[in-house]
């Protein structure tokens, strides 16, 4: 993958990324000619698709993961929370409670699960230390 600058067909350099920050990374690059800056922003499934086409992002390629078609396709999916497990968020401080929420989410998204379950939040909490 090459982005070449529409005013003078240059290759577009590096020059910084941020994230994955909730899957999604932000590439930014320059044209040494000329100095027009692009960002890229990929979603989610974009972020799997860059890591397994081992897309090198400043040098260093985004680390593989096992399993990427199949987290690939589940990353985008929605998560839903079983009855149980919202019940048991409803228990957390109401202050803390969108943060415990988005990790959680996350944190399953990241792993292909479409449901949250008190398994799945003890997994979280375990991994999250939380
Ligand atoms: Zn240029």
């Amino acid at each position: 993958m090459k982005l070449l600058c529409g005013a003078c067909d240059e290759a577009m350099k590096f020059t910084q990324a941020e994230g994955p920050r909730e899957g999604s990374l932000s590439v930014l690059f320059h044209c040494p000619r000329c100095g027009h800056r692009v960002a890229l922003l990929t979603n989610p499934w974009e972020t799997q698709l860059v890591r397994s086409l081992g897309v090198a992002i400043g040098g260093r390629a985004v680390a593989p993961e096992p399993l990427e078609l199949i987290r690939t396709t589940l990353a985008t999916g929605v998560v839903l929370w079983t009855e149980e497990a919202q019940s048991r968020l409803e228990r957390v401080p109401e202050i803390a409670r969108p943060l415990a929420r988005g990790s959680i989410e996350r944190y399953a998204r990241e792993r292909g699960y479409r449901e949250i379950t008190p398994q799945v939040m003890d997994e979280a909490r375990a991994r999250l230390g939380f």
